[in-house]
């Protein structure tokens, strides 16, 4: 059996720094708070669980501070912790942090701003909080006709595009094209800014390119990561033995066995020992 392991599966540069400063500082207090989860992965909150770090809903039940996770947050969130007096140690990823500035300053110019992505995801709910009131969220390419219906109902005769930057690249592609169709011949300025992180291109290209070469695909990551979840979808579409699943436990060698070629990939938020569970486990077949 030939196993193929994705190179850029695994923690992305915002997850590993937001993993590894959090570790950091519950080694020195060991009752820290984080807004929400820190990344989308059960094993790793587990693990920081254990180490003393609370997951709160809401930021008052922090107590002195509190994290911001790779995600990032709301505006108001960092207004409403300056008026508690809590010290917010700011985990949001520089990537996320460069959409936010990009919302704002587009808002403040004027500009309608369509928001691709995933409207219940904690980066869309942060982003869009810098979107001002002319704002939409398109989260399929169904959406397009009402965030245009609105954009035109506004008057507003600029707009610009951005994407939550775990986005499936494809889909954003697909979007960009209906509404360039709609707005031709129409008097409206159109900018777009390809927001979608490079960590995410390179493994949804790299999920791709294996998926279509091996006989089952193993994709590993959070059922709640929306990054895992849209590999898994690259994935079922090249390779229909594809599964998801979140640790090694899940693989039944049994259903494993009779396949040649395997590929395998993982989400943003998965951590490397993770993967090599996995790797073992499938090393015992061989
Ligand atoms: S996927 Fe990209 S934007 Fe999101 S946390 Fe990772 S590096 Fe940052």
């Amino acid at each position: 059996m030939e196993i193929i392991i994705g190179k850029t599966a695994g923690f992305c540069f915002g997850v590993a720094n937001a993993v590894n400063k959090t570790n950091k500082l519950l080694n020195e207090n060991s009752n820290m708070f984080c807004l929400g989860e820190l990344v989308h992965n059960k094993q790793v909150t587990e693990q920081l669980e254990e180490k003393g770090l609370n997951i709160i809903e809401n930021i008052m039940q922090a107590k002195e501070s509190v994290i911001i996770r790779a995600h990032g947050t709301q505006k108001e969130i960092y207004n409403k912790a300056k008026k508690i007096g809590l010290n917010v140690i700011d985990l949001t990823c520089p990537k996320v942090i460069k959409i936010h500035n990009v919302a704002e300053e587009y808002a403040n110019d004027g500009y309608y701003i369509f928001l691709v992505g995933n409207s219940n995801h904690p980066e869309t709910i942060g982003t869009i909080s810098y979107c001002g009131n002319n704002a939409y969220v398109i989260e399929n390419e169904e959406n397009v006709k009402k965030a245009l219906q609105s954009l035109y109902e506004s008057k507003i005769k600029k707009l610009i595009i951005i994407a939550q930057t775990t986005y499936s690249l494809e889909k954003f592609n697909k979007i960009i094209s209906l509404v360039e169709n709609n707005l031709k011949n129409k008097d409206i300025k159109l900018e777009i800014k390809r927001t979608i992180c490079d960590a995410t291109r390179l493994r949804q290209e790299e999920t791709e390119e294996i998926s279509s070469k091996v006989d089952m695909m193993i994709i590993i990551g959070g059922r709640h990561s929306s990054n895992t979840n849209k590999l898994y979808e690259i994935s079922k579409k090249n390779c229909e033995n594809s599964i998801l699943i979140e640790s090694s436990k899940e693989l039944d060698i049994n259903k494993i066995k009779k396949y040649n070629k395997i590929g395998i990939m993982a989400g943003a938020s998965t951590p490397k020992k993770s993967i090599d569970a996995v790797v073992e486990k499938l090393k015992k077949i061989c």
